[in-house]
């Protein structure tokens, strides 16, 4: 692999002009090598934020105008609503939709998540490519390993890169990949004029996590599709979600108490937020989103650990449900 290249600046050439990279605001290699990886990955023209949110705040600031609203899929990463709520002051709009459905009219733009974060629901994506306004489909949880939106219709693919492309819980990333070049121009001269680009050594974690991307969500996969299918027969278990691909799943138990005492009972899963990471985590989501998820419900994200000894664990922590 390259060695990350940490400059900020690179020098002209001999006759005093910029060469393609000379202040890394405009662009840096690096970050120029992991967004053409991800670009192929998902087949479109990639570009990489500081963070998923990040991108998100890049993408619709750029592409809406005050006074916009966003068709948001109802169920989908809480933090997606915090964040245009936070923009709200500057006159953008959503309304949540059953994103298994066609989105309403008179939206300028559709935010679809698949599948949704922790609600597990896949987006119809043909409803959605003939609405109007432009598609956005937030694609962490299935990766480009399962899905590429863009050939479903999709304008642009977001991901919190954080989570299953960088892959091992070190690196803070988002990026948009978009369909159509015009569109991805117009999105980096907007992140160059606001800044918000991503770093170097981020990116260069993300290349290294890349190398490994479509093993390890596949035997993610593997390891979610086996623990979902135990733990619906689990007498403890009110029910289980599961989207058929990916490593995110969550389930119910009876209600707040229990799911603390048992996310708060595993030795093997760690007790932590996140997903897409080799180590497996769980948590209950009532503590981040209130009322809007069951109290008894549980998020686990799997890992690389042996599947079994995954099972085992569950088993005993369920014991205290
Ligand atoms: N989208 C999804 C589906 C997520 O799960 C998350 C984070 O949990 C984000 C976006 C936001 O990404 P980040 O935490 O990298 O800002």
């Amino acid at each position: 692999m390259e060695p990350v290249d940490r400059s900020t600046i690179w020098p002209y050439d001999e006759h005093g002009e910029p060469g393609r990279f000379y202040y890394s605001r405009y662009g840096s290699p690096t970050v120029a090598e992991a967004e053409a990886r991800l670009g192929e990955l998902d087949g479109g023209d990639a570009l990489l934020y500081p963070s998923g949110s990040g991108a998100t705040t890049a993408l619709v600031l750029s592409v809406l105008e005050p006074g916009d609203t966003i068709a948001l899929a109802a169920g989908c990463y809480f933090g997606t609503s915090v964040t245009f709520q936070a923009l709200a002051k500057w006159g953008l709009r959503y309304v949540e939709f059953d994103q298994t459905g066609a989105p309403p009219d008179g939206v300028q733009l559709v935010w679809l998540e698949a599948p949704s974060n922790p609600f597990l629901t896949m987006p119809d994506l043909e409803a959605a490519a003939s609405h109007a306004a432009p598609v956005v489909v937030d694609s962490t949880a299935a990766t480009p390993v399962h899905l590429r939106p863009l050939e479903h219709g999709a304008d642009f693919v977001l991901h919190s890169a954080t989570k299953y492309l960088a892959g091992h819980d070190d690196a803070l990333l988002g990026a948009v990949i978009c369909r159509d070049p015009p569109a991805a121009d117009e999105l980096r001269a907007f992140r160059t004029r606001t800044g918000i680009v991503a770093a170097a050594d981020a990116a260069w974690l993300l290349l290294r996590g890349l190398k490994t991307l479509d093993v390890r969500v596949r035997r993610q996969t593997e390891t979610a599709s086996e623990l979902a299918e135990r733990l619906r027969s689990h007498p403890k278990v009110q029910v289980v979600r599961y989207a058929g691909i990916g490593g995110l799943l969550s389930f119910d138990v009876v209600d707040g108490a229990a799911a603390r005492r048992v996310e708060t009972s595993t030795r093997l899963i760690v007790n932590a937020t996140s997903l897409g990471g080799v180590t497996s985590v769980m948590e209950s989501r009532y503590r981040w989103e209130g009322d809007r998820v069951p109290p008894g419900l549980l998020r686990l994200s799997a890992g690389l650990e042996d599947a079994d000894a995954l099972w085992s664990d569950l088993e005993a922590a369920l014991k205290k449900a």
